[in-house]
């Protein structure tokens, strides 16, 4: 998983100025297994900077996702949920809240090996989501 030293290194190489919002949703992110949807990251971001727009998180999110610090996953219509850069996986993901668990699968890069090997692509990812109930809406 990608340390907060080497996203702090990233930023440096490409000259973008750590600030102060940045800086803890960094911190935020690279915290734990989570699948953040940038309202949340704002809310969260907001109890210790009431000053930050979601505007703001949502162009700081956009960066992070280009500099490839951060992943965005879609889901839904219009959905999108981000997370910290970590090793390729899968996600199973709750229809109604939205929830959102990780899938590690042994064969995950074997997938597009074999895909390239039935067509003349240069496969470069693929994408694959399962859907359920998680196990709070289940017991409403
Ligand atoms: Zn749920
Ligand atoms: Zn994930």
């Amino acid at each position: 998983m990608l340390s907060i030293e080497n996203a702090v290194q990233t930023l440096k190489e490409k000259n973008i100025r750590l600030t102060p919002q940045r800086h803890e949703l960094i911190n935020i992110l690279s915290k734990g297994n989570k699948h953040w949807t940038v309202e949340e990251l704002y809310q969260l971001l907001n109890e210790s900077m009431p000053s930050v727009s979601i505007t703001t998180v949502y162009n700081n999110i956009n960066l992070f996702c280009e500099l490839g610090l951060v992943k965005e996953i879609q889901f839904g219509e219009a959905l999108s949920k981000y997370e910290w850069k970590k090793e390729d996986h899968y996600h199973i993901v709750c229809s109604e809240c939205g929830e959102m668990v990780d899938v590690w699968y042994p064969a995950l890069k074997e997938v597009e090996v074999f895909a390239q090997s039935i067509s003349k692509f240069d496969i470069s990812s693929h994408n694959l989501q399962f859907y359920g109930t998680c196990s709070n809406c289940e017991q409403k």
